[in-house]
């Protein structure tokens, strides 16, 4: 019986985004569970469709001894503080220390943190980790927005990226992560691997696995994966940090040295013919208002609007009211829009109660690119604590706690209001405050690509929008100075 580590420290990094993820941010998790250690690891994340919940059912199914380390994730937002990185690295160091002798270290990372001080975190988390363990097998299941460093493939021995984006398959990717560490953990070997970066950065919403060509890259990838009995990932990377490593990666593992080459180099080139067909384009939202407005005329189902831009999955501040605002003026009907961050209106709308009418200056109070408040008379229609379960394919079963929320009316338009941030990329977030998605004419959701998998079936269009926020959607808007030279910028 081999005796397996287990932890996990999770941020993706916008270093365009102002807000940093302070220490408070990994402890209370966000729309994430938080700060797990040692054996509240096992009693609080399992059956989750979380990394780490994969890879602990794979290696009791094994029949190997499970040690939990530290696990933490936060919210995506601007870099991490330094402090809160060194805290939390410390804690790992810790624990390990602690642990006895191992047999092997599986980590749930994401693969895309920046620190104020550094701009590649998790290559110094498996840096220092493998300073610590010496020669001790280091697998990590990564994010499909990975930015995967040099200094992250050269210090672990495997590292496997989800395939989906919505990330239905976060728990797959760490059980297939843990199995096959625990298959060379097994066989007390190490894999052949090799590694490749790319030089386009692709804008979060053009990486969509639902729609072409994420589709079939990904298929072709598991083809070429079967046919030379290697692991291949493709990680699109995540394009909103300015940082020498930013981009996609291709990794491959296998047994076999030549084939594990050829697989990477057939990967590649199955990539590269594809990046023509990646699809960057945005409205401006008074244009997609407009179009959405006509199209819903003829539609028993609702349009959908992607405001991608103020995604706090993706390091926005989830107060933006550019689309808020141009659904108001065009009198849009039976919209909603899910959900505003604006901790002292929800506190404002529990104070005075359901029925209550007030004159507010709804979001746009936070730093960054936005459209200032929206402005007017709401009516306060239901209040909620902010507690409910997921119930979409990627949320299913995790306890959210969106803190103070309130569900304000002005006109034809109803707007969800939260006290914490989380990307309204599950049904749930509208039904717990009384609304049936599918009943709604327009929905506007501050989400870029993972609403698809909950959202896309009760649609009938789905338009992206590029209202002002941090999360840019034409990466030419965006000055980066750290970039590889050979970068090239899809748009
Ligand atoms: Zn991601």
């Amino acid at each position: 019986m081999a005796r397996i580590a287990i932890g996990g420290f999770q941020h993706e990094t916008n270093t365009f985004s102002l807000g940093p993820a302070e220490l408070e941010d990994f402890v209370l998790g966000g729309g994430w569970p938080g700060l797990q250690r040692g054996q509240k690891i096992l009693e609080n994340l399992r059956g989750m469709n979380l990394p780490i919940s994969g890879a602990i059912e794979a290696i009791v199914a094994a029949g190997h001894d499970l040690v939990p380390l530290v696990w933490t994730a936060a919210t995506p937002s601007g870099r991490v503080d330094q402090a809160a990185f060194d805290e939390i690295l410390a804690m790992l160091l810790e624990d390990i220390r602690n642990s006895g002798p191992l047999d092997g270290i599986y980590l749930d990372l994401h693969g895309a943190m920046a620190t104020t001080s550094l701009d590649d975190g998790e290559g110094a988390v498996l840096e220092t980790l493998r300073e610590q363990v010496g020669n001790v097998p280091i697998a990590a299941s990564l994010d499909l927005h990975a930015n995967v460093s040099p200094k992250m493939f050269a210090y672990s021995d495997l590292m496997v990226g989800y395939r989906t984006y919505p990330h239905v398959d976060m728990a797959d990717t760490g059980r297939r992560t843990a199995e096959l560490l625990i298959r060379f953990v097994e066989e007390k070997r190490k894999p052949f691997k090799r590694y490749i970066q790319g030089n386009t950065l692709l804008p979060l919403t053009s990486q969509c696995t639902l729609s072409e060509p994420g589709a079939s890259l990904y298929r072709q990838l598991e083809q070429i994966e079967r046919e030379n009995s290697v692991t291949l990932s493709l990680t699109l990377g995540f394009s909103l940090a300015d940082v020498y490593d930013c981009g996609p990666a291709i990794l491959a593992y296998g047994d076999d040295d030549a084939a594990t080459i050829r697989a990477a180099d057939e990967l590649r080139k199955v990539f590269n013919d594809a990046l023509p067909q990646f699809d960057a384009s945005a409205l401006d939202a008074p244009e997609a208002v407009k179009r959405a407005i006509e199209l819903a005329r003829g539609e028993t189902k609702p349009i959908i609007l992607a405001d991608t831009q103020d995604n706090p999955g993706g390091g926005g501040q989830m107060d933006t009211t550019g689309i808020l605002q141009a659904l108001i003026s065009q009198g849009a009907q039976d919209a909603v829009v899910a959900a505003v961050y604006d901790p002292d209106i929800a506190a404002l709308a529990h104070e005075v109660g359901v029925g209550a009418e007030l004159d507010l200056a709804l979001g746009g109070k936070l730093a960054g690119p936005g459209s200032g408040s929206a402005c007017g008379k709401y009516a306060v229609e239901r209040v909620s604590e902010g507690n409910f379960v997921g119930t979409g394919p990627m949320w299913g079963g995790m306890a959210i706690n969106l803190g103070k929320m309130a569900l304000l009316r002005i006109g034809g338009v109803r707007v969800i209001v939260a006290s914490r941030k989380m990307q309204a990329a599950d049904q749930s977030i509208l039904t717990h405050m009384g609304i049936r998605p599918a009943a709604c004419r327009i929905i506007a959701l501050k989400s870029s690509v993972h609403f698809r998998a909950d959202f896309q079936d009760i649609a009938s269009a789905i338009l992206v929008v590029a209202s002002p926020g941090a999360v840019t959607a034409r990466l030419t808007d965006l000055t980066y100075q750290n970039l590889r030279p050979d970068m090239r910028l899809m748009s």
